[in-house]
């Protein structure tokens, strides 16, 4: 009764818990809205503490990608699917075979996806069961390039609304995470004439950043402090807090992370610091964009024009933001409903 409740206050449309006891997998496919089309979100194989967690993870992720996919302009609802275990486990056939018969009973209402703790080969196996899965080896590539060039348009969004104008050479930029999307964004950030802080913990990677783009490095706690007009978060989630947002010494946030605000109230906490924030799955929808090359034969081009035009969609939340005198992370939302309502006439984001 619980479940149902939670899943009807978030107004999800289905989640639905699979189970094959013969090879040990356990899974949760929640699909929010398909308002705008089939329910498109990542496979997380995570090892959580507990079903509750994995459920609560499961609702928030969903959510999460039917406001990603409205505002990034696809013809896609938001779902989400979760294995539960380890995955580290080398019985990757029969789990993601497992998987790929649950995604096969959505008939397409559901399309799966990579995500933490999956890859492309994963992709393969869940491909053996369905054809309504996307993130094969040798399709759409990569996606963090795009995703960092997204982050990219956003930094020059953010600069243009704080500053008045895009330029943003010459602007300090303090990032968190050198892995697939903060690399990318360094080189980015580098070749428009950024000055770049950097921090990983990952020791290699930061010199990495060092060594080929001239940024300064920091220890991973320091980076909070650094005085600079922007900081970038791209590592993890939950990371603008109690304990970071009085630290921080910059004007912007903007970044590739997911879920960087580790809860709605510390948009909150950003705003009366006055510090601009563009919401991350804004400005982090460049992967997603990527993959429509794969879904929808999208030629590389548009689906670059695409990620380009994040720029105008965050500018667009900022005015809804100023007009409407809310948070920009409200503001997002406040877009995506607008697309949504537009579509369902009714105005509101409901289920089918
Ligand atoms: P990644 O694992 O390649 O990079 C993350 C980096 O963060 C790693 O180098 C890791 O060492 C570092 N890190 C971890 N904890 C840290 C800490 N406490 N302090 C400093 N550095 C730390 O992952 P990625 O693909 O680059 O993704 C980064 C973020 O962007 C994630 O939140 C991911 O969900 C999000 N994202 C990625 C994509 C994509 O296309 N890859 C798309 C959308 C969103």
């Amino acid at each position: 009764m619980e479940l149902l409740e939670r899943a009807s206050t978030n107004e999800h449309e289905r989640v639905v818990f699979g189970t094959d006891s013969a090879v040990g997998y356990r899974g949760i496919i929640a699909i929010h809205n398909t308002t705008l089309g089939p329910a498109v979100g990542g496979i997380r194989f995570w090892n959580y503490s507990n079903d509750e967690a994995a459920l609560e993870d499961a609702l928030r992720l969903s959510r999460g990608m039917t406001y990603k996919n409205a505002l990034a302009g696809l013809p896609f609802g938001g779902g989400k699917s979760i294995i539960i275990g380890d995955n580290k486990t080398l019985e990757r056939e029969s789990i993601f075979r497992a998987h790929g018969r649950f995604v096969e009973t959505f008939g397409g209402h559901y399309i799966a996806g990579e995500d933490v703790g999956t890859s492309p080969s994963d992709m393969e196996y869940v491909r053996q069961e369905t054809r309504h899965v996307a993130g094969l080896a040798g399709r759409s590539g990569d996606p963090s390039p795009s995703t960092a060039h997204g982050v990219f348009r956003s930094v020059q969004a953010t600069a243009k609304y704080r500053w008045g104008s895009d330029d943003i050479a010459g602007r300090t930029v303090a990032l968190q995470g050198c892995g697939n999307v903060g690399y990318h964004l360094c080189k980015e950030l580098h070749q428009a004439g950024v000055k770049l802080v950097v921090t990983d913990t990952d020791p290699v990677r930061r010199r990495r950043c060092v060594t080929e783009l001239g940024a300064k490095e920091v220890q991973p706690d320091e980076i909070y402090g650094v005085e600079a007009d922007i900081f970038a978060p791209c590592a993890l989630g939950g990371i603008l807090n109690e304990q970071t947002i009085p630290k921080l010494n910059v004007e912007v946030v903007v970044g590739g992370a997911n879920n960087q605000l580790l809860r709605l109230e510390h948009g909150n906490m950003l705003e009366k610091r006055n510090i601009l924030y563009a919401p991350d799955y804004v400005a982090n929808a460049g992967g997603v964009i990527n993959g429509c090359i794969e879904l929808l034969g999208w030629e590389r081009a548009y689906a670059f024009s695409k990620v380009h035009a994040i720029y105008d969609t965050l500018l667009s939340i900022f005015e809804i933001a100023k007009t409407d005198r809310i948070p920009t992370y409200r503001a997002a939302d406040r877009l995506a409903e607008r697309r949504l309502g537009s579509v369902n006439q009714d105005g509101r984001v409901h289920n089918s």
